[in-house]
């Protein structure tokens, strides 16, 4: 729970509750036969505060909270409340519940289906890992903190060499299979700390934080022997293939700064020969 919405809801509900006291104690104290249902206005921080936090618990939770506090301050003030007012109480209490479930309800569907989106938006449909914008996000958090506090951090940047290839012997499809499997045995080898997207076509990038050079280095080296090692058969046929990897490391760059020398470093690998690993610090 972030601190700010925290204290926001927290004046919100005392705002409310001293509100409906007063309005229930002092100003109707005569009339409040003739307003049995002026409890419903705590309905309003029970819809803000599940709005907030939408959850069941935090639902029902402030739900009881204002029934709970409505039967105190009533029965506070009546020693012997006759069978109407009890009546009253009863059947506004009901009514709240009815309305305070079927928002809830709603509250908690729509908020499903948010994080569901939100889900989509970052991940990528073919191999089912995070796409370029979920780094972009990362990035966009972390970097200033790593700089803050001089951290390292790895970045590197993973092609399939001759990709074209693959596709025109095998189609597309067999494409397609060969990227599933080419980020499967890369995940395979990264901690579930690491940052793993595919940045694009046939490019993967992984951020390894709080990692050293000679530490990048060694998982680096390992992901580029494990595709080259790996069998992977389509419709019966082992295709064959490598990857090159750009590995930079992480030195108070912008994030633009240290995508593009991971690029570079990647054309180096290329450039060299492929199915190897270059560096640029
Ligand atoms: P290099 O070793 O220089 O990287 O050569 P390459 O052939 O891998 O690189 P190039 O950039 O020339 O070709 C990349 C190919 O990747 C071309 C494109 O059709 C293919 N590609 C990109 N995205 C997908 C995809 O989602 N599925 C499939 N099957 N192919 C894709
Ligand atoms: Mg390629
Ligand atoms: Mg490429």
């Amino acid at each position: 729970m972030n601190r700010k919405r925290f204290k926001y809801s927290f004046i919100l509900i005392f705002l409310f509750t001293v509100v409906l006291v007063f309005i229930d104690t002092i100003l109707t104290e005569e009339a409040s036969e003739k307003y049995p249902f002026i409890w419903s206005l705590s309905l309003i921080p029970i819809i803000l505060i599940s709005n907030m936090y939408p959850k069941w618990k935090v639902i029902i939770g402030s739900g009881v909270f204002y029934s709970f506090l409505k039967y105190t301050t009533e029965f506070g003030q009546k020693i012997n409340p006759d069978n109407n007012e009890i009546n009253a109480l009863i059947l506004g209490s009901l009514i709240n519940w009815s309305i305070i479930l079927t928002i809830g309800y709603f509250i908690n569907k729509s908020y499903k289906l948010l994080l569901k989106v939100e889900e989509l938006t970052i991940t990528d449909s073919l191999t089912g890992i995070y796409n370029r914008r979920y780094l972009e996000l990362f990035m966009e958090k972390s970097i200033p903190i790593y700089k803050k506090m001089n951290g390292s951090l790895v970045f590197m940047m993973l092609d399939i060499d001759h990709f074209k290839k693959v596709n025109d012997n095998y189609g597309h499809q067999g494409g397609d299979e060969a990227l599933r499997h080419t980020s499967g045995i890369i995940g395979n080898n990264l901690r579930n700390s690491d940052v793993f997207v595919r940045f694009g076509g046939e490019e993967f990038a992984v951020i390894l934080p709080n990692t050293d050079v000679t530490e990048g280095l060694i998982i680096a080296e390992r992901i580029r022997e494990a595709v080259e090692k790996s069998e992977f058969f389509y419709k019966n046929e082992r295709i064959h293939f490598t990857i090159s990897v750009g590995v930079s490391f992480f030195n108070g760059d912008t994030a633009e700064e240290f995508i593009k020398k991971s690029d570079n470093a990647l054309y180096k690998a290329k450039e060299n020969g492929r199915n190897q690993i270059a560096i640029i610090s």
